[in-house]
C-alpha cells in the first residue's frame, strides 16, 4: 500500500483548549491508523490565562475518552474532588442567617408516581431543610467533607457524579506532556500574521517560520487571533444579560483547618461574586465583578476584605473577560475552540465543559470527506445553542434575587428579559414544577430540569401545588433517601484521607 500525505490540523494556542483539542482529536482520528498530522503552536511570550480551576462532572468522561489516567492526573494537578457548588448570599438573609443553597451534581431518582422533588414540595419539607438536603446525596457527603469515592471505586467512578478542582497551570503542562507523548507535534512560536484567502486560512507566520495546514483551530484565548482575521464582526456579546466583565483572582493558603472542601463556594458580594476553590495545597479565589461599577482597586479591596486580614496571599491577578460567543464558530477551514469561541462567566465552571462540547462535536463533524457548508452550519447551530442555553441557566442564578442593596443587584432581578421565553417560564414555574419537557428542544444536556430545580428552589422560587394531596408515602420516600445518604457517607472516605492515600501511592 502506498503512503499517502496526511492531512494537517494546525492548532494555534497551548492553553487547556489547545491541548484538550489536540489529545482528543489525536485519539479520535489516529488511534487505529494515522489520519491527521496534529500540531500545536504556542507562544512562550503570551502565557495562558491560568485560571479555570473547577469543572462540571461530565468532564470525567472527556478525560477518560482522552485516555488520561485519573490517579496520575489528580496527583500531577494537586486536584481535589468537586460534588457541587455552595451558593451563599444570593438573596437577603433570612432570620439573620446568610442565604445559602447547594447545587449538587446528583439528584435522587426514587419514588413511584411522582418524582422525589415534587414529593419534597408536597411534604412541605422547605420548613425543615434545604431542597438539596432532601433530594441529593452529595449534599450530605459535602457536609461531612467526604469525597465521591469508596476505596473500591474504579477510575472516573464514584457513588455520586463528581468533577474536579485543579491547578490550571499544572493541568496545561500535564495535558501538553500527554499530547506530545501521544505523538502530537509541538512548536513554540509566536504567530505574527495569518495568511488568508477568502474564508480559508492558508498559513500562520511566526518567528519560527510559516506553518500551513488543512484545518486550523483557533485556541488563542480571548484574542481569537485567527477568527478575528478571517471574519471580524463575528462576535455576539452577552453583556446585557451578564454584566460581569472583570475578575480579580487571589491564590492563598488553605484557610481554617487547611482541609480542602469537596465543593466550590460562590458567595455574592456587592457587584458580583467570589469563587473559592480548594486544591490539595492551596485555595484559589476570585471576584467576578461588573467593571462598569467597580474599579480594579475597589474590587481587589473588597475581595481582600472578604478573605480576611489573616489571609496568606500567594498571588493576585486581574483579568478582563469577554462574555459572549462567535456567531459562527466554524468559518471556512477554521474552528474556534475555548475562549476564542466564547466565554460565559464561570459561575457554573463551564469553561472546560464548553471545550469538551466543541471538540467532541468537531470530531464527528470532521469525520466525513470534505467539510461542506452543511457541516459547518450544523456545527455552528449546535455551538450557538449550547452557549445561548448556558447563558439562560447562568441568568437564572441572578434574576430571582431579592437583594436590593446595590444597583447591580437591583438590575440583576430584571435580567430574565434578555433570555427569550424565560420570563414566561418563570411565571409558569410559580404554579407548576419545572419539568423535563419544559426544556425539551433546547441544547441543555448538562443542565436539565433537575439542575433548574436546584437553582429555582435554592432561590425560593417554589411552585404552589395546592391541588395535589399530601400523603404518608412522601415520609417513607424521605426516610429511604436519608438511608441512602447515610450508606453513602459510611462507604465513602473523607476526601482528605482519599487524597493522602493517592499522593502516597504516587510517591
Ligand atoms: C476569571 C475566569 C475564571 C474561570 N474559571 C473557570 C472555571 O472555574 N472552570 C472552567 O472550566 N473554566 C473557567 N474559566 C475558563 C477557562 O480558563 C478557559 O476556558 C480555559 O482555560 C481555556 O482557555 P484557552 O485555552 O481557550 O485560552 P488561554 O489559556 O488564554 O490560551 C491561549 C493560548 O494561545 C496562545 N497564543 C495567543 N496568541 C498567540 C500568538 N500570537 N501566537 C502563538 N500563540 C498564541 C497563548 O500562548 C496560549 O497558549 C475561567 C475563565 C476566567 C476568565
Amino acid at each position: 500500500m502506498g503512503s499517502r500525505a496526511l492531512k494537517q490540523i494546525t492548532i494555534v494556542g497551548g492553553g487547556s483548549a489547545g491541548w484538550m483539542t489536540a489529545i482528543y482529536l489525536n485519539k479520535f482520528f489516529n488511534a487505529r491508523q494515522p489520519n491527521y498530522q496534529i500540531r500545536v503552536i504556542e507562544s512562550e511570550d503570551i502565557g495562558i490565562i491560568g485560571v479555570g480551576e473547577a469543572t462540571v462532572h461530565s468532564i470525567r468522561f472527556f478525560f477518560a475518552a482522552m485516555g488520561l489516567d485519573e490517579a496520575e492526573m489528580l496527583a500531577e494537578t494537586n486536584a481535589t474532588f468537586k460534588t457541587g457548588i455552595m451558593f451563599r448570599n444570593w438573596m437577603k438573609p433570612v432570620a439573620g442567617q446568610m442565604h445559602q443553597y447547594f447545587h449538587p451534581f446528583d439528584h435522587l431518582r426514587i419514588g413511584t408516581d411522582l418524582d422525589i422533588s415534587s414529593s419534597w414540595l408536597l411534604d412541605q419539607r422547605q420548613q425543615q431543610e434545604r431542597f438539596d438536603q432532601g433530594v441529593s446525596i452529595s449534599a450530605h457527603l459535602a457536609a461531612a467533607g467526604h469525597g465521591p469515592k469508596t476505596p473500591q471505586c474504579a477510575p472516573f467512578q464514584g457513588v455520586v457524579p463528581y468533577g474536579y478542582h485543579l491547578d490550571a497551570m499544572k493541568m496545561a503542562r500535564y495535558l501538553r506532556r500527554k499530547a506530545v507523548e501521544a505523538g502530537v507535534l509541538h512548536s513554540v512560536a509566536t504567530v505574527s500574521a495569518v495568511e488568508t484567502a477568502g474564508s480559508q486560512v492558508l498559513a500562520v507566520q511566526t518567528d519560527q517560520g510559516r506553518f500551513g495546514g488543512d484545518i486550523f483551530i483557533d485556541c488563542t484565548g480571548f484574542r481569537g487571533l485567527l477568527m478575528e482575521q478571517l471574519l471580524p464582526d463575528n462576535w455576539q456579546s452577552f453583556s446585557d444579560a451578564l454584566p460581569c466583565n472583570k475578575a480579580v483572582a487571589i491564590q492563598r493558603e488553605l484557610p481554617g483547618d487547611g482541609v480542602p472542601k469537596p465543593y466550590t463556594t460562590a458567595t455574592a458580594l456587592t457587584n458580583g461574586w467570589v469563587w473559592e476553590i480548594d486544591l490539595v495545597n492551596r485555595q484559589g479565589t476570585g471576584y467576578v465583578y461588573d467593571g462598569n461599577r467597580l474599579s480594579r482597586e475597589q474590587a481587589e479591596q473588597e475581595l481582600r476584605h472578604y478573605l480576611g486580614p489573616e489571609s496568606e496571599v500567594l498571588k493576585c491577578t486581574h483579568l478582563d473577560m469577554k462574555v459572549g460567543c462567535r456567531q459562527q464558530f466554524w468559518v471556512g477551514n477554521c474552528i474556534a475552540v475555548g475562549l476564542a469561541g466564547g466565554f460565559i462567566e464561570p459561575l457554573e465552571s463551564t469553561g472546560l465543559h464548553l471545550i469538551n462540547l466543541g471538540v467532541r462535536l468537531l470530531s464527528t463533524h470532521l469525520s466525513g470527506a470534505e467539510p461542506s457548508q452543511a457541516v459547518r452550519d450544523s456545527y455552528n447551530r449546535l455551538m450557538n445553542g449550547f452557549y445561548t442555553d448556558l447563558k439562560q441557566f447562568i441568568v437564572l442564578h441572578y434574576c430571582l434575587t431579592n437583594r436590593d442593596d446595590t444597583e447591580f443587584w437591583r438590575e440583576a432581578a430584571h435580567k430574565a428579559q434578555f433570555c427569550p421565553g424565560l420570563p414566561q417560564q418563570l411565571a409558569a414555574w410559580r404554579y407548576k414544577v419545572c419539568e423535563y419537557m419544559d426544556l425539551a428542544g433546547t441544547f441543555s444536556t448538562t443542565f436539565t430540569d433537575e439542575n433548574y430545580r436546584f437553582i429555582l428552589y435554592g432561590m425560593q422560587h417554589y411552585p404552589q401545588l395546592q391541588q395535589l394531596q399530601q400523603g404518608p408515602q412522601h415520609q417513607a420516600l424521605f426516610m429511604q433517601a436519608q438511608q441512602m445518604a447515610k450508606h453513602a457517607r459510611l462507604s465513602t472516605l473523607p476526601q482528605q484521607i482519599y487524597l493522602q492515600k493517592l499522593h502516597a501511592a504516587a510517591g
